[in-house]
């Protein structure tokens, strides 16, 4: 969770170290800490977006700012959160929502397959500082043959740590012997994690809940979500291929596991206002485009069709990339 929880500081210092200060580079920029969104204002004359309600986090004073095109990235439950709040006399369940698709799909890599097993040898070398780094192996299911039992695949993460004085919680022993060798490092152990494929389900979704707020008095979200057939074999199937792999590899000891993990924790939420050609079916277009309201961009997870297996905010920072481009080009046209 640790390795985890620095990437999330390397991923956030990417804005902090690349793209904000670029962006600073044109002062061009108004950067407004403490200002938490409410939700989008709507022309209905002009069928656009003018600007946001804004609730100022430390005066708690409403805010109004305006602005020729919007851009929505507060992640992919709040920009639908933001949306579903902004409803209008035309949009009833949520601006943009004219397809009923937001707050819909709602995706999370499903983790928790995998298997640990005990490398032997190598006794003699320890780790000093940071271990080595892990392992990736991309996913192998459903790319040349088609699996019987599901369909997309798995990646695995993974890593070799030698066991320390914690091994301690479920060994047994007491006394002097026992601490001693405690104080002394165990076994090497390797540990593959499996990342698997969520798949778009329409029952997966957020809603605004209409009894409770948050802090700032704006509608709280109801998450409806659930694993189905397709994540529940894929996280079997994890258990069984990683102890392959290591009994391959020549691991002893191997411990298959299965975690009954919610959808939620492996934090790579996705999917409810998806891309898609035909506005009846989705939220955005090919441009994280607002099929309804053109000068509406959603440039963050909501705008993805299925999960992939791979760590998603790459694909996001490339996305919002690309829509950035085609809304300058659009503004240089008039189009927008
Ligand atoms: C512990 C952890 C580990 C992770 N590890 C990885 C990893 O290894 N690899 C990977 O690819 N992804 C990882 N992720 C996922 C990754 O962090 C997200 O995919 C990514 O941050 C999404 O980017 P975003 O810009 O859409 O949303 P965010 O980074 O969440 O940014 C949204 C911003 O909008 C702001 N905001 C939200 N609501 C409002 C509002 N109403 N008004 C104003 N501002 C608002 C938030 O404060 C936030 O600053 C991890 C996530 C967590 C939590």
């Amino acid at each position: 969770m640790l390795a985890r929880l620095h990437y999330a500081l390397l991923l956030q210092q990417r804005s902090l170290n690349s793209t904000l200060p670029a962006a600073q580079a044109t002062g061009k920029i108004t950067i407004r800490p403490h200002s938490i969104v409410h939700s989008v204002i709507f022309d209905r004359s002009t069928r656009k977006a003018t600007g946001v309600r804004v609730i100022d986090g430390q005066t708690r004073e409403a805010l109004e700012f305006r602005g020729r095109i919007l851009f929505l990235c507060a992640s992919a439950l709040e920009s639908a959160r933001i949306l579903l709040n902004s409803s209008t006399t035309e949009f009833s369940n949520g601006l943009a929502n004219s397809s009923g698709e937001l707050g819909r799909n709602l995706m999370d890599h499903c983790m928790g397959g995998g298997a640990t097993g005990l490398i032997p040898g190598n006794e003699d070398k320890i780790t000093l500082g940071h271990r080595p780094n892990g392992i990736y192996v991309p996913r192998f299911r459903n790319v040349k043959e088609k699996h019987p039992g599901f369909v997309r695949g798995y990646g695995f993460q993974g890593d070799g740590v030698r066991q320390n004085w914690q091994r301690g919680a479920w060994m047994t022993g007491f006394g002097a012997d026992f601490k001693h060798t405690l104080s002394r490092p165990g076994p090497w152990m390797f540990t593959f994690y499996g990342f698997g494929e969520c798949l778009p389900n329409h029952e997966n979704y957020i809603e605004l809940d209409t009894q409770r707020v948050d802090a700032w008095g704006v509608p709280a979200l109801k998450i409806h979500c659930a694993w189905r057939e397709n994540e529940r074999a894929l996280l079997k199937d994890m258990t069984l291929t990683a102890s392959e792999m290591l009994s391959a590899a020549g691991a002893k000891q191997i411990e298959p596991f299965l975690e009954d993990n919610a959808p939620g924790l492996t934090i790579h939420e996705m999917g409810t206002a998806r891309m898609g050609r035909d506005p009846k079916t989705s939220v955005l277009n090919a441009h994280n485009q607002a099929h309804d309201v053109k000068n509406l961009f959603i440039t963050d997870g909501a705008c993805m069709t299925s999960s992939a297996c791979v760590n998603p905010s790459l694909t996001y920072m490339a996305l919002t990339a690309r829509a950035c481009d085609f809304a300058v080009d659009q503004m240089k046209r008039g189009e927008l």
